[in-house]
């Protein structure tokens, strides 16, 4: 499998050579030269394997520059009950009025990220111990990706994380899930400002071009394709596991990552009906596939929410959609996407339905009332997140369709409004008691480019 930029250069690459870089020289994303197909009887197959060995047989399709013994290795020991919990690793969980929520959130840090980064740890460290090199990866959080990257990075040989969060400002769990690793290859850096300014440092580090260069900068962020192609494996084993004919799928969703393996399992055959897009009150999305009109908003015009993972302004893992939605026309996205904001012709528009995409919002006060009623119907305690999808997923049910949410963190992460909701702490799994109080590892900088440049000069 080659792959291309999604902003018209058609150079084409192989895969590990795009695990490591981030956007493609033109500023687009990578995304499969095509779609591999796969067939009933291949399908069928599948049905048998387990998790691990479907990801094997899954990832094998996009990855022809790593032996096959190796990549099922490396699926194995990801793929385990020991990092996931069970041994379906994402098995389903039936609530009541014909919604099954896909259970992806019993890795180390309890948000369906683990999924992905966990094999991009394991991706990583293998690629580079191949070439002799090794990484230092920058990234800011304001809390389930930087914990999702640490745990997957913690230990890795020829690895290093530098983590930017604003100081004092993540939940007091979130701070004990990525403060408390206390392995030498992780750095959290925790800044005197806010996320913006964590993000924009990052920035800055990443265009001093002799800084990068230098240094060996990297990133683990969400336009990775192997993150991606991570999250198009558990597409199809809910599926396999549904034994429906079709299924419906409704995603919470921010930057557009995990509702795009949708779109691609789909695009590979797998027989989803619709794509349910849901959005908090940050409704770029929502207001996307209702209009045709994609409107990024400014970091002022961001909502604070309760589902905080979703509090994007602008998505981005959005353009490798557009990209297929308009017939692979690279021009086309460059010059979309050269502007502020844009709007879709409507003959463009009115081919969304052909991808399955709908989509709806939701408000604090729907995400209260639905972790209560799903409580009430199911007994089964649901996060902010997951919250926001089982309600719109419940406005887009069909007859006889099963409707399959993703569930994108566990409760736990998120105590302050299930309280709110149900006037109880939500359960802690087991290894998670008492997190907060154990030693912290973390440094305090000012929220400055230069500081943090010199932190790394001095720690790599
Ligand atoms: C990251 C995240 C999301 C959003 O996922 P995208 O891939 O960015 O659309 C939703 N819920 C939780 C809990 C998350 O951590």
């Amino acid at each position: 499998m080659r792959y291309v930029s999604t902003r018209g250069d058609t150079t084409e690459r192989r895969f590990c050579d795009i695990l490591l870089e981030g956007l493609a020289p033109d500023g687009g994303l990578y995304l499969p030269v095509s779609y591999p197909q796969v067939d009933a009887a291949t399908l069928n197959r599948w049905r048998a394997l387990p998790y691990a060995d479907l990801a094997f047989e899954i990832l094998s399709l996009y990855i022809d520059d790593i032996p096959a013994d190796d990549l099922r290795a490396i699926c194995r020991r990801v793929y385990s009950k020991a990092i996931f919990g069970t041994d379906a690793i994402t098995p389903l969980k039936p609530l009541a009025d014909g919604i099954s929520l896909v259970a992806l959130s019993n890795g180390p840090t309890l948000a369906f990220k683990d999924m992905a980064m966990q094999l991009l740890g394991a991706l990583f460290e293998y690629e580079l111990s191949r070439r002799g090199e090794h990484l230092n990866i920058l990234g800011a959080t304001s809390g389930d990706t930087g914990s999702a990257a640490e745990h997957a990075m913690r230990g890795k040989r020829g690895i290093r994380v530098f983590m930017l969060s604003p100081h004092g400002r993540m939940s007091p769990f979130q701070q004990a899930q990525m403060f408390s690793l206390q392995d030498e290859n992780i750095h959290n850096l925790a800044l005197e400002g806010v996320f913006d300014d964590c993000q924009d440092i990052v920035k800055a580090v990443g265009n001093d071009l002799a800084f990068k260069r230098a240094h060996r900068i990297g990133t683990v962020n969400s336009i990775n394709w192997a993150r991606l192609m991570a999250q198009v494996v558990y597409y199809f084993a809910a599926y396999l596991q549904s034994r429906a004919d079709t299924v419906d799928v409704a995603v919470p969703s921010g930057n557009f990552g995990n509702i795009c393996a949708g779109h691609v399992a789909r695009m590979m055959g797998l027989a989803v009906g619709r794509l349910v897009c849901a959005t908090n009150e940050n409704d770029v999305l929502d207001e996307f596939f209702r209009t045709g009109i994609y409107r990024p908003r400014s970091s002022a015009q961001t909502h604070e929410t309760s589902s905080p993972s979703m509090d994007i302004s602008k998505a981005s893992n959005f353009e490798r959609f557009v990209f297929d939605l308009l017939s692979r026309d690279g021009a086309r996205v460059k010059q979309l996407f050269a502007q502020p904001s844009f709007a879709l012709a409507p003959h463009e528009h009115a081919r969304i339905a052909e991808f399955g995409f709908v989509s709806g919002r939701s408000t604090h006060a729907d995400r209260i009332a639905t972790i209560r009623s799903t409580w009430q119907r199911s007994q089964t305690m649901i996060d902010t997140h997951t919250a926001d999808g089982v309600k719109v997923a419940r406005e887009h049910q069909r007859a006889g369709v099963p409707m399959l949410v993703l569930e994108t963190a566990l409760p736990a992460k998120f105590a302050a409004t299930i309280v709110e909701a149900l006037g109880c702490e939500p359960d802690r799994p087991p290894g998670f008691e008492g997190i907060e109080a154990l030693p912290k590892r973390f440094t305090v900088l000012p929220a400055d480019a230069n500081a943090v440049k010199r932190y790394i000069e001095t720690h790599v």
